[in-house]
């Protein structure tokens, strides 16, 4: 299989030709039309297989410019150089995309990050305590989001981010689709999905 089995568009097949990817991991071949389809989904997948564009390639061909400049994706990860490496993904595969990108995260100052936020984006990408404060604060409308990604579930429950994660989930739009991808499924990763998501399809690398 390749990407041009996949129904990806131009924009999308010009950036994996640019990267020189011809082939779909295991994660992405699966994840596709799952994702595609809208339903909620769970990927268990290691970093390393290839679960950011799993996640990214579905979504940014779901993704339709709109002149209002809310975010329809937005992207949760635990830690800074996550977040720097996502950013970096969603600028590689949008080079023929009128796609801007977001990243923000804890430890650098809030107000330079609210004049980031506050100039508009199409995807965001976070660490979830910089997130919600900047939700509290009113710092970006969340109207428009339309898919969610959770990624490295496991990880960020471990450093100790479920309340935040769950003042984030109840401020979203209720009609959106959910996705997170983890390395395991623990007993807490396991109990947040059947908290906030819709009978999700699982996908394993
Ligand atoms: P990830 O598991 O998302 O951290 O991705 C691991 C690495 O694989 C990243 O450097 C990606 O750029 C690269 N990668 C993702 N998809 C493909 C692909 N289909 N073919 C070759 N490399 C890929």
């Amino acid at each position: 299989m390749t990407f041009s089995d996949l129904n990806l568009n131009a924009p999308l097949l010009n950036a994996l030709d640019d990267l020189g990817y011809t082939k779909p991991t295991t994660i992405q071949a699966r994840a596709f039309s799952v994702i595609m389809s809208g339903r909620d989904v769970c990927g268990i997948a290691q970093t390393g297989t290839g679960k950011t564009f799993a996640y990214l390639l579905p979504c940014l061909r779901l993704w339709k410019f709109s002149k209002d400049t809310a975010p329809q994706i937005l992207i949760i990860v635990p830690t800074r150089e996550l977040v720097v490496q996502v950013v970096e993904a969603v600028k590689k595969l949008t080079t023929y995309m009128n796609v801007a990108v977001v990243g923000v995260y804890g430890g650098v100052n809030i107000n330079t990050q609210k004049l980031e936020v506050a100039e508009g984006m199409d995807v965001l990408v976070a660490t979830p305590g910089r997130l919600i404060d900047l939700m509290y604060d009113g710092a970006f409308k969340t109207k428009a989001i339309k898919r969610l990604v959770i990624d490295e579930v496991d990880e960020m429950l471990n450093l100790g981010f479920r309340a935040q994660l769950k003042a984030i989930l109840d401020l979203l739009p209720p009609k959106r689709q959910n996705l997170m991808f983890s390395a395991t499924i623990t007993g807490d990763v396991e109990l947040l999905m059947n908290t906030y998501f819709d009978t999700p399809e699982l996908i394993e690398a």
